[in-house]
């Protein structure tokens, strides 16, 4: 039986229980959470080894539904002039450009940020196939999403048995453990074909438990190329791949459940530009969708439809993007910016986007996001400022921080320490 721990801390938020405990415990065995309560309640195992964070509050490690670690070095160096297709034709070329060992140096920074900033899990969408061995390493819990895009090949057919040729030996290489897992992200319905969006999609029957993610309902331009089928982003498609036809009278969304592929579809990421049949669809299909304030703000997307969204209950996670289109990959700063735009939304609840939310969407509800016997024992410390909270408080102030985390444990084994 491996050792138990218990970890001490002044405030517990547990986002299991509608307050935060004031001077409790938590008890861990191996990866585990086991006791949760307040510390006179504790019987303490003699053999159990404990931890006292004093003055901090204890909370779920954060999840961050979608990033792009390969970028992080490219902060501040894609212009955007106000055209989206514009943007992503200078980071196609900026990609190509970029030798594999400075995508290395971008992973490894962004996975530095990202623990330090309170992030446990990350969604990490994988352009260059260069983060897998640095998050297996990393001690961060992971999804791999290996992106897919064949805007610009000559053979789709070609495209996807190269594809599967690499994924078969990077999973052989690499195979999927307790905090490491492989999904896929066709990057978006405009710059992936209808051809391999079924080929995918048949493949995925083989693979029933890799989750997946699209770019999807991001910007006005996308909009306008779904419904009227021209505009700029028509003619570069169409530039590169004269035979795709070219949808119309549509929307991105409906055109992906028109291929099959909302069922499929577990985190739908931007959906700013939606309209009422695209929400009832993403509810139907339980497709959950991440918002990405820091990047949505970058852009200047039209407002995002929150509101709505909550009505149909579909769940929304937060992400924080590339640092190409972001400032910081703390989500701490993610859930301010979000709770500018939204003010009415309560701070627990905002802060559900980043623990609840994105566990459920990733299949984990009943592992992660909270702290509670029987989940994984993700956990976050943050230091109590000097003015010491009110108990009902604690949820504003978790969400305003804006230091460093000053503890992290990952699947019971504690990765940052910070006195
Ligand atoms: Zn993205």
């Amino acid at each position: 039986m491996s050792q138990r721990l218990a970890l001490f801390s002044k405030y517990i938020l547990t986002m299991d229980r509608p307050r935060p405990i004031e001077d409790g415990f938590v008890l861990i065995q191996g990866s585990k959470i086991i006791q949760v309560g307040k510390r006179k309640e504790l019987y303490f195992p003699p053999s159990a080894r404990m931890l006292d964070l004093g003055d901090t509050i204890l909370l779920p490690g954060l999840l961050n539904a979608h990033c792009h670690l390969d970028f992080t070095l490219f902060k501040g160096k894609v212009k955007y002039r106000g055209g989206f297709r514009e943007w992503l034709r200078q980071m196609a070329v900026r990609t190509r450009q970029t030798p594999a060992a400075e995508f290395r140096r971008s992973i490894q920074a962004g996975i530095g940020e990202l623990l330090a900033f309170g992030t446990t899990t990350v969604c990490d969408v994988s352009t260059t196939w260069e983060s897998y061995p640095l998050l297996r390493k990393s001690g961060l819990r992971a999804f791999v999403f290996l992106e897919l895009i064949d805007l610009g090949q000559p053979s789709t057919r070609h495209y996807w048995r190269q594809f599967q040729e690499r994924l078969k030996s990077v999973t052989h290489a690499a195979p999927p453990t307790p905090t490491f897992r492989w999904g896929f992200a066709p990057h978006t319905p405009f710059t992936v074909s209808k051809e391999l969006f079924q080929l995918v999609g048949r493949g995925l029957d083989d693979h029933r438990n890799l989750p997946t993610t699209i770019h999807v309902g991001e910007s006005r331009e996308e909009a306008r190329y779904f419904k009227k089928g021209k505009g700029p982003m028509a003619d570069r498609i169409h530039a590169l791949n004269p035979d795709w036809t070219l949808p119309r009278h549509t929307t991105a969304v409906q055109y992906l459940n028109g291929l099959g592929w909302l069922p499929k579809l577990d985190l739908g990421v931007h959906l700013n530009v939606v309209d009422e049949k695209d929400l009832q669809l993403l509810a139907k299909n339980r497709t959950a969708v991440v918002h990405c304030p820091g990047s949505h703000a970058y852009f200047g997307h039209p407002r995002f439809p929150y509101a709505r969204m909550r009505r149909h209950r579909i769940l929304v996670c937060l992400g924080t993007d590339s640092l190409a289109s972001n400032r910081s990959l703390s989500l701490f700063r993610e859930m301010q910016l979000f709770q500018k735009e939204h003010p009415k939304v309560t701070a627990q609840e905002i802060l559900a986007l980043a623990t609840v939310h994105p566990a459920k969407a990733l299949g984990m509800g009943d592992q992660l996001g909270r702290i509670k016997p029987g989940f994984l024992a993700d956990l976050i410390g943050i230091p109590l400022a000097a003015r010491k909270p009110k108990k009902e408080d604690v949820f504003e102030q978790v969400l305003n921080n804006r230091r460093k985390v000053s503890f992290a444990m990952v699947h019971g084994e504690p990765r940052l320490r910070l006195n």
